[in-house]
């Protein structure tokens, strides 16, 4: 006999089922996800019953006011924090029952992430920073040497490859976060405002580096509220208040 009563919903089949999309299905899928921070004095809600696909090979902004939720999206997709309440989906497996280690397993393999607080390691060299994410993936030495030359290289600081982030500028210090976010050749790239620290030469080579990224395949999600770059996106997220609106607020 069936262990559920018949009539009833089979809630753990269903479930299970749901918990893996298909194949074509969206590389990111929130599904009426809220985040709310609890404090001493009151709550404060960051996201608020937000819904969306994003498709492999996307190019999305997520745009809107100070505060309005921006980080703690990014933060959400990168497997940095977790919901309050609702589902997210990455590469098509549900997030939610994902233990801490296979979070940071998940992110490693898939995800780039750019974030000014997402800080360096401070006892580590320049090298050996953009470096770490391949050691973690159990890339050879020779591929690990060639890869971090070239990221370097491209993001012009081959010649402060010895030196510790914290004698770097803040400039340089996001391009030491962009050389090793590249040299992992991810999947999906998380940038939460990385021109923030550059000059603009810089934060047009960065805009630059991102669309090619896009153009080799990968899908890339960028909060900014720098119109330039806005514009580069081939589909705007505006939030307010947490909320996902269908146009930019004033
Ligand atoms: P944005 O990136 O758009 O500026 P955030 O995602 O940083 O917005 O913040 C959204 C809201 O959540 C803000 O009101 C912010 O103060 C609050 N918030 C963010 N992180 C925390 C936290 N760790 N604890 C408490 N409140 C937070």
């Amino acid at each position: 006999m069936a262990w559920w009563r018949r009539g009833e919903r089979k809630p753990a089949i269903e479930s299970k089922l749901e918990d893996t999309l298909g194949p074509d299905g969206p590389v990111i899928r929130l599904q009426h996800v809220s985040k709310i921070f609890q404090g001493d004095e009151e709550d404060t809600v960051a996201l608020d019953d937000v819904t969306v696909d994003i498709h492999r090979g996307e190019y999305v902004s997520v745009s809107g006011p100070s505060g309005c939720g921006k980080s703690t999206f990014l933060s959400l997709l990168a497997l940095l924090d977790t919901a309050t309440s609702g589902r997210y989906w990455l590469n098509g497996q549900a997030t939610d029952r994902l233990k801490p280690g296979d979070r940071a397993r998940v992110r490693n393999l898939d995800v780039g992430l750019i974030f000014q607080s997402f800080n360096l390691i401070g006892d580590m060299t320049v090298y050996e920073n953009v470096e770490y994410p391949l050691t973690l993936r159990g890339v050879s030495a020779a591929e690990r040497q060639a890869r971090v030359d070239a990221a370097l290289q491209r993001v012009g600081l081959s010649a402060r490859a010895k030196q510790r982030p914290g004698s770097l500028s803040g400039g340089h210090q996001q391009l030491v976060a962009v050389a090793r976010a590249i040299t992992g050749r991810p999947a999906i790239l998380l940038a939460d405002e990385p021109t923030g620290n550059l000059d603009s030469k810089s934060g047009e080579a960065l805009m630059e580096m991102f669309a090619e990224l896009n153009r080799g395949g990968a899908t890339v999600c960028l909060a900014t509220h720098d119109p330039r770059w806005l514009a580069q996106a081939r589909r705007q997220i505006h939030l307010f208040d947490g909320r996902m609106v269908d146009s930019p607020t004033p």
